[in-house]
Parts: structure tokens; sequence; C-alpha cells
């Protein structure tokens, strides 16, 4: 679908990551990282699978020693097809054997890894294997010029400091880069890819680090990720949440289908908030609805779904659902593209809604 957010996407650079491009109008890719033992192989496995089946479309693996390395071949060798993203820090040889063992995109800031000898042979190994390099930016890890030039971890400075990694690997003509500024800070993270957006056409990875768990943690992910989309801004995203990655995952395809991003999660159900006038359950049965149409794959289904209710005011805002109940007392309407087609009694709801959807959407 084209929604206007596709037309006023910035149309950043196109990178490549294993079977997935992202930049330019590509779909917003969602990524998480693994939380078990890199060197527990099996472990990683299992979770980099569960990822995949979550609709994870980048997994980030932690590369803390050469090891580590063993395991990005054994997943690959498990016939692994999401693309595996390295994540390194400072030591160039754990780039070195990364890249050798078939990751699809390493995260290494160039700036942290000692001489120019070492970033040319991370370089040289990247553009023989066409490897995107990842540079991450955190608020926490900043240099320590940039923040004594800013006092703080300002949105400049994380901007800054981007830009400045960026400019270690474009000496050697090297442009296959994504760049991060994350931070925990929802309005510093905002403006600083803002002004990355407009300093330069590589894609941006976006998220709001250390966010927290719960519902702190979704908000926070929500407005900074969900906000610097609606700029146009973003082209791959982890939200990140105190929880298991699948979480972070779900997450992302939520904001995702809330802003009609999402090419997983199409279905838009839109429900009112009761009100004195609500005789039926409405909470419990909205709930019940996703969990059954989850239950059904059907929340990928691109279609409006309306669950409303009173009858004094609910057809008339669920006219633009494509299906929508409007609730009486023990008992529903059935509500197609405006018009009411039956009665329902409470207990049938949930079956009836299903069915027709299934039908609407065949
Ligand atoms: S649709 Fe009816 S029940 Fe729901 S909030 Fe509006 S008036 Fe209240």
């Amino acid at each position: 679908m084209l929604t206007a957010y596709n037309y006023m996407r910035r149309g950043a650079k196109e990178v490549k990551i294993g079977r997935v491009v992202i930049g330019g109008k590509n779909p917003i890719a969602v990524q998480s990282m693994t939380n078990t033992d890199t060197l527990d192989r099996l472990a990683t496995f299992s979770q980099v699978r569960a990822l995949e089946d979550a609709g994870c479309d980048i997994v980030r693996i932690t590369a803390p020693t050469p090891e580590s390395a063993a395991t990005f071949s054994y997943l690959k060798e498990m016939g692994i097809k999401v693309p595996l993203v390295a994540d390194i820090h400072f030591d160039y040889r754990i780039a070195l054997e990364c890249v050798s063992a078939g990751v699809d995109k390493i995260r290494i800031n160039p700036g942290n890894i000692g001489d120019e000898g070492r970033v040319k042979r991370v370089v040289d190994a990247c553009s023989k294997n066409n490897v995107p390099i990842r540079i991450g930016v955190n608020g926490g890890s900043l240099e320590k010029t940039i923040l004594e030039k800013y006092g703080s971890p300002t949105a400049e400075a994380l901007a800054e400091s981007a830009m400045y990694h960026a400019s270690l690997l474009e000496k050697y003509d090297f442009d296959n880069i994504v760049l991060s500024v994350k931070s925990s800070n929802v309005t510093a993270m905002a403006q600083a890819n803002e002004i990355l957006a407009n300093r330069c056409n590589y894609p941006l990875h976006i998220g709001v680090t250390e966010a927290g768990g719960g519902k702190m943690g979704l908000i926070k992910g929500a407005v900074g990720i969900g906000g610097t989309l609606l700029r146009g801004i973003g082209d791959t995203i982890r939200v990140s949440l105190t929880a298991n990655p699948v979480d972070e995952v779900e997450a992302a395809h939520e904001i995702l289908a809330a802003l009609d991003m999402s090419p997983r999660r199409r279905m838009n159900i839109v429900s009112c908030p009761t009100c004195g006038r609500t005789k039926i359950d409405l909470i419990a049965l909205a709930k019940e609805f996703e969990e059954a149409a989850a239950k059904e794959n059907l929340l990928g289904k691109d279609i409006k779904v309306a669950l409303m209710g009173c009858v004094v005011n609910g057809p008339g805002e669920a006219r633009e659902a494509d299906i929508g109940i409007a609730g009486g007392n023990g008992e529903a309407v059935l509500i197609k593209k405006g018009e009411i087609i039956e009665k329902i009694s409470e207990g049938d709801i949930i079956a009836r809604l299903i069915a027709e959807i299934k039908k609407e959407t065949l």
C-alpha cells in the first residue's frame, strides 16, 4: 500500500544485508538481538529461529571473542536464512573472523579499533565480501572529546560522533554504511536522527536504547521510533526492551502496523474506549478477538475491524471499517461496510467475526 509515509520517505542509500535491502523505499526492517551466550550455539540457534518465526528481518548477535565467529558459521550451516549481524566492540580481529564466517553485516565503530591499518583491514574484508558496516553510537559511549565539546550526550553530539566514525571509513572509499544514534532520551534520539538525515544519505537504524521494560519501554520505543518514522526518517528499527527479544519483534510490528507500514501485521482493529452506554463486556471481547485472530493467522490480512460498545454511536463510528460489531444488551449487531447485516448473541460474536473476516479476505 502506498501510504503518505512512503511518499514522504527520505530515500536513503540502499544497503543490502543478506537477503534484506534497507533504505530507499524498501520496507522498514525489524531487528532484534539475541541474549543467549553466543558460544552456546544451540541456545543461540533456537533463539534466532524464534526471532525469525516472529517476523524478525535481521538478527544481531554479540561477538565478544574471536571464538564467537564459529557460532555464525554454525548458524549458516544449520540453514538460518535471516541476515545475521555481528556486534563487535574494539577488537578488529573479531570483525575479520566474523566476516570470514559469513556474517551479513558487522556493527563496529572504526574510531574504537585503533590505528588506521586496522580500520583498513576491516574495510578491505568488508568490501571484498560485500558486508556493510553499521556504526552504532549511544549516549553512554561517546568519545571524550565530543562529550567535552557538548557537555552532555546531546543530539548534536550523537550525530557528530556518527559522522566522525563514518569519515574514517569514507577515507577508504567505503560507503556500505548504516548509521545508528541511540539514546535513552527519546527527544535526543529523534533530533539526532533528524540531524543525520539532513547531513548524509546513509540508511538509519533507529531505536530508543535502554528504554526499560513493560509499558514504559513500549511507550518510549513507540514514541521515539514512531515519531521519527513519521518524519520519513528511519530504515530499520529495534524496539529495545528489557524482555524476551521476541517481544521486541512483536512490539516493532505493532508500531509499524499503527503507521500502516507493516507488511506482516495489517489488520487494523479499532475499538471504542467503552463508556456508560456500554452493555457488553467489550474489554474482554476486544482481547479475545485479537487472540482469536492471531490464532487463525488473520492479523496479516489487510482489513479494518471495528469493535464498538453501543448501537447509539457504534454503527456510525464503525462506518469506516470493513467489518465490525456494535454491542447491545447481551447481543450485538454485525456491520459490514457501514450496513447492519444481522443480530448476533454475545456468545457468538467472536466466531461470527472470524468467519466473516475469513470470507472477506479469501
Ligand atoms: S461507541 Fe458507544 S459505548 Fe463506545 S464509547 Fe462510544 S458511545 Fe460509548
